[in-house]
């Protein structure tokens, strides 16, 4: 490992974690994981297949009765030890994330802390998975509602917050009395590997909590094994559209619930009356966490007229300063793009733009020096005068790299703002009531960041509509998507 060792060591798993065992894949095959810095390998884990995902299943399924025996106050108790044991932890997943996935090590520390934070709401909503008794319709009659956890539940997760994204969905999952089979990216599996490990600490009992790994090669046959098995029987994904289909497709035979978790391609609108440094600092936040990889990430920079030399100026001043380097240095603000794919389309993006008559004020080119001394570096890049014809105004950039789109009307920004299939977040500053309000309702997204660049809390629904999936993660609202709403109906009653 890194110059950041020693990262505890037994959170450091080369294994597969099944019915609470740590086991080496059945085909023994591996796959290795690399520093997105430096390209050096930092470990290597399971590359999985169908078997060790049936056995996954099998074991989450055997763990499932005695599970959801237990009572709700007693998975709080649980989530709450698991909590603890992350917290306590904090540090070295944190080294872990930003090993493993790149983001500076401020980031890092703020991702365990928000992963946290889910399975510290979720042990707190257990206890409140309410039914209800309904007013009878007929006399002698007595109808009831109770929550019931759904069963086994697979978890599929990106790279781009691969504690927070693991957390939010084992979490809920677990305090509903489900149990779960993860598959966590290629990229980034040591991190739930570890999160593993904590929950075996914590004491979760084996079966609950399972983590197969595989390499994007084998994602299909992988996850396919719980597609089609029936013991499963929720899906809960966050990654690209792409897959989010496929996996809906893939589990019509089994009819599945999903949650699914998709691309954003955010728009982002400063209007004429809006506060100009706020909306800078908000687009600030927004779009460099984890150097633009979020699917919340302002995509489609809308700027009025009227103020849009202004915000270029200010926002540019503000980007040029930003230190890129590897997350290790306290210094940096923008670390490693994930792998040479996410550099690649970035680039193509910037020099499609460009040739489209875009205009870069700052960036617009991969870098590498003496900090920033690797592959996969980007500099963070404002581009002026961009348009509909670009690449970046329809599909996700997912990098550090800000478009500015000029409008002229509410009007036409709004129909801009919606004009794309997904429908994650919108943000925009304004500080005329009367629009917040018609705005906000016209936007079509399950997010809506009103002079707020930072809106994710585990107190909120997190989700989108279009393609950009259903499902919402967080809230009350979070448990809801693992519980089976039963319907029991009393009669003969004097
Ligand atoms: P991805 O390629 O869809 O991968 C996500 C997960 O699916 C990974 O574990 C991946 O494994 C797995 N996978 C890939 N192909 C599969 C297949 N055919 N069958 C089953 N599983 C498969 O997405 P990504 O590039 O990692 O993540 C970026 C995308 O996620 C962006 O579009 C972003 O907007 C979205 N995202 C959405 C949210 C949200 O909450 N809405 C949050 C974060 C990210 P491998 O890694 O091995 O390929």
């Amino acid at each position: 490992m890194s110059e950041w060792t020693p990262i505890r060591s037994d959170l450091l798993r080369d294994r597969n974690f099944i019915g609470g065992a740590w086991r080496i894949g059945r085909e023994d095959t591996w796959l290795e994981v690399a520093d997105p810095a430096t390209g050096a390998v930092i470990g290597r884990v399971p590359d999985s297949g169908a078997r060790d995902a049936d056995e996954a299943a099998a074991a989450a399924s055997g763990a499932l009765p005695a599970w959801r025996a237990t009572t709700a106050r007693d998975r709080a108790q649980l989530l709450k030890r698991w909590h603890a044991r992350i917290l306590a932890s904090a540090e070295d997943l944190a080294k872990l994330i930003s090993l493993e996935q790149g983001k500076p090590l401020g980031e890092a520390r703020g991702e365990v802390a928000y992963g946290a934070s889910y399975v510290e709401w979720f042990a707190e909503e257990a206890v409140r998975a309410y039914g209800d008794i309904i007013p009878a319709a007929a006399a002698g009659r007595r109808m009831m509602v109770v929550k019931e956890p759904l069963g086994v539940v697979a978890a599929i997760t990106p790279w781009n917050f691969p504690l927070a994204m693991l957390a939010r969905k084992v979490a809920p999952a677990l305090a509903a009395g489900c149990t779960v089979v993860a598959k966590p990216a290629e990229d980034t599996p040591l991190t739930a590997l570890a999160l593993a490990r904590l929950a075996e600490e914590a004491g979760l009992p084996a079966g609950t909590v399972n983590v197969v790994t595989a390499s994007r090669g084998n994602a299909a046959v992988t996850v396919g094994a719980w597609l089609a098995d029936p013991r499963v029987r929720k899906i809960t994904f966050t990654g690209s559209t792409a897959v989010g289909k496929a996996l809906a497709r893939g589990s019509a035979d089994t009819l599945k619930k999903l949650s699914l978790e998709l691309g954003g391609n955010a728009p982002f609108i400063v209007f004429e009356d809006a506060d100009i440094g706020a909306a800078v600092e908000g687009l600030m936040r927004a779009k460099f966490r984890n150097g633009g990889q979020t699917c919340v990430s302002p995509n489609r920079v809308y700027v009025h007229d009227a103020v849009y030399e202004e915000f270029a100026q200010q926002l540019t001043a503000r980007v040029a300063a930003l230190r890129v380097g590897p997350a290790k240095l306290a210094e940096s603000q923008i670390g490693p793009m994930i792998n040479s794919r996410a550099v690649e389309k970035i680039e193509r993006h910037v020099q499609d733009a460009i040739a489209r008559g875009a205009t870069a004020l700052t960036g617009g080119h991969p870098v590498r020096d003496e900090i920033a001394d690797g592959p996969n570096y980007y500099a963070p890049t404002v581009l002026g005068e961009a348009n509909h014809e670009m690449a970046l105004f329809s599909e996700e950039t997912f990098g550090p790299v800000v478009a500015l789109f000029r409008f002229r009307s509410e009007e036409e920004v709004v129909r801009y703002a919606n004009d794309t299939p997904y429908g994650l977040a919108a943000y925009f500053y304004s500080r005329d009531v009367s629009r917040i309000w018609r705005v906000s309702g016209r936007l079509e997204t399950g997010i809506v960041g009103i002079n707020e660049g930072a809106f994710a809390s585990e107190a909120a629904p997190f989700g989108g509509i279009k393609e950009s999936g259903y499902g919402r993660e967080g809230s009350r609202y979070g448990l809801d998507e693992y519980l089976a709403t039963k319907y029991l109906c009393q009669g003969e009653l004097a």
